[in-house]
């Protein structure tokens, strides 16, 4: 089968590579779509991620198929697999996790003790283990959720982005009537600030440098669009919320976006780390602790993919104008490199069957 195969920075080969018959426990799916991320773009032009030495649960090195936000469709069952039949349509969950440690016992398998590789490499298919930019790909039963009546293979691949921002707001507490800020408008943002719009944010703030990703922000609906380069970001948010907002939401991952966030909160709200960031600058007293500031984090996700799916299900036309681009195999490396410059583009689909 084709395969889009990461040997390392700036090393991606589009390959025929065989595929084994799934284990006993596992699924194997016809790939039907597959996101670009932010983070294959860090894989390819800097080999983030990747495994160099054996990854102490999967075993892999480079290289490895790239891919983690995928859905397909179930052409073979494991022996040992009850839950999904051939014909199924799934959602790939695509954390690795050992399922033993306590951590992973406790729930918090995202945090599993045992993917902490030396290298850096991370607890994901696509960086750690086979992921979805192939024909093909074997997927533990644990890890694959039904995609609910109605809801189509490409809304079924945008629940991994989704659920990013999902459980970023489940971390930060915000409650319905809260006002919120969204800083940085890609996929995350825009997922985040759709999120809050559901969970009854009042005041949805989406500020970005980016005319062409706040043109996207107005497309779906929303109408407090900021762009810190030409308009005073706080000041717009304090005429209509003088206290600030209740909680802000970090999504660029950059100082700016941060200083944003610490700028534009309420006095004791939450500053919530969606993104992950380069080394930031932060004089805790001043600007953090003086102010009652809960700073929270995220890291990717835990036991919500189907409740994700049942929200995009329940409000497919916010999330369907998100799915800008579709792109065969072959051309997934010009799709990954072209996430640095075209900001056109929210979430590019590759799509094997293309
Ligand atoms: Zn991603
Ligand atoms: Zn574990």
């Amino acid at each position: 089968m084709k395969a889009v195969r990461i040997y390392g920075q700036e090393d991606v080969r589009v390959e025929d590579v065989a595929i084994a018959d799934p284990k006993p426990n596992q699924v194997q799916i016809k790939v039907k779509d597959c996101g670009i991320c932010g983070s294959d773009l860090h894989a390819y032009s800097a080999a983030w991620g990747l495994p160099t030495q054996p990854h102490p649960l999967t075993g892999k090195t480079v290289p490895i198929t790239l891919g983690h936000e995928f859905s397909g469709e179930v052409v073979k069952v494991g022996s040992a697999v009850t839950d999904f039949k051939v014909g199924d349509g799934i959602a790939v969950e695509p954390l690795i996790a050992c399922g033993k440690c306590a951590n992973c016992r406790s729930g918090n398998y995202n945090f599993c003790d045992k993917v902490v590789a030396e290298d850096g490499a991370g607890n994901f298919l696509g960086f750690s283990d086979d992921g979805g930019m192939a024909e093909y790909a074997n997927i533990d039963d644990v890890f694959a959720h039904h995609l609910p009546e109605g809801l189509d293979y490409e809304l079924g691949a945008i629940c991994e982005p989704t659920s990013v921002s999902f459980e970023g707001i489940k971390r930060s507490g915000l409650r319905v009537g809260q006002n919120v800020a969204v800083l940085g408008a890609g996929p995350i943002g825009l997922t985040t600030a759709i999120l809050a719009r559901i969970a009854g944010a009042p005041r949805v703030y989406i500020s970005d440098v980016s005319d062409v990703r706040l043109d996207k922000a107005r497309e779906l609906g929303f109408t407090d669009v900021l762009n810190p380069t030409k308009e005073d970001v706080n000041a717009i948010i304090r005429k209509d919320c003088p206290d600030g907002v209740d909680v802000s939401f970090e999504c660029g991952g950059v100082q700016a976006t941060f200083d944003t966030a610490l700028q534009v909160t309420r006095r004791n709200g939450t500053v919530q780390l969606v993104a992950l960031s380069k080394p930031l600058n932060v004089n805790f007293t001043d600007d953090v602790i003086m102010q009652g500031f809960t700073i929270t984090t995220t890291l990717a996700y835990e036991n919500c993919f189907d409740t994700v799916l049942g929200i995009i299900a329940a409000n497919q036309d916010q999330f369907k104008p998100l799915v800008t681009k579709k792109l065969g195999l072959d051309d997934a490396i010009e799709g990954i490199k072209a996430l640095a410059t075209d900001k056109s583009q929210v979430k590019v689909m590759i799509d094997p069957e293309l």
